[in-house]
């Protein structure tokens, strides 16, 4: 089968992730969706899905790790049925990479931290960036915006 590791040497050099596992432990740790989508590239049905029409302010992050990936501002309704992005949330939250599986050249984005598959990019998206992240609900866990003021002074009554 393959020969032993002989000093192997990368010609692409990968990012570290800090979050990587095993997938004898992401088992323990994913639902069997999860675990089709973030290990093993799935995608879930389009529409059938948490996400794809959440409308609430708040922050997408990473099922499996919990790293902070998209936030509400950039969510737009794309019509495909999947919570879709212009844009990450910032530099440090998903990595990109060449997907040339289903015969067809994609670009991949996956969890900058535990290498986990979210979705896809696309260059439909609407402006000012162009990009469309495509992503799997399931892959997300969503993390509603604290309430901005809390009103726990008693009602005002000078309401007319
Ligand atoms: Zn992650």
């Amino acid at each position: 089968m393959s020969s032993p590791s002989s000093e192997k040497k990368s010609p692409v050099k990968k990012p570290a992730f800090p979050g990587a596992k095993t997938d004898a432990q992401w088992k323990k740790l994913l639902t069997p969706q999860q675990f089709y989508v973030m290990r093993r590239k799935g995608t879930e049905k389009a529409f059938a899905n948490e996400y794809w029409n959440n409308k609430k302010d708040g922050e997408y992050r990473c099922a499996a790790c919990g790293h902070p990936l998209f936030s509400s501002d950039a969510k737009f309704d794309s019509g495909t049925g999947w919570p879709s992005y212009w844009k990450p949330l910032n530099d440090e939250s998903v990595v990109t990479q060449d997907d040339s599986s289903w015969f067809v050249t994609r670009t991949e984005v996956i969890c900058a931290n535990c290498s986990g598959h979210l979705g896809h990019v696309f260059n439909d998206g609407p402006q000012p960036t162009g990009l469309r992240y495509c992503m799997n609900s399931v892959a997300l866990k969503f993390k509603p915006a604290e309430p901005a003021k809390k009103a726990t002074t008693n009602k005002a009554a000078s309401h007319d």
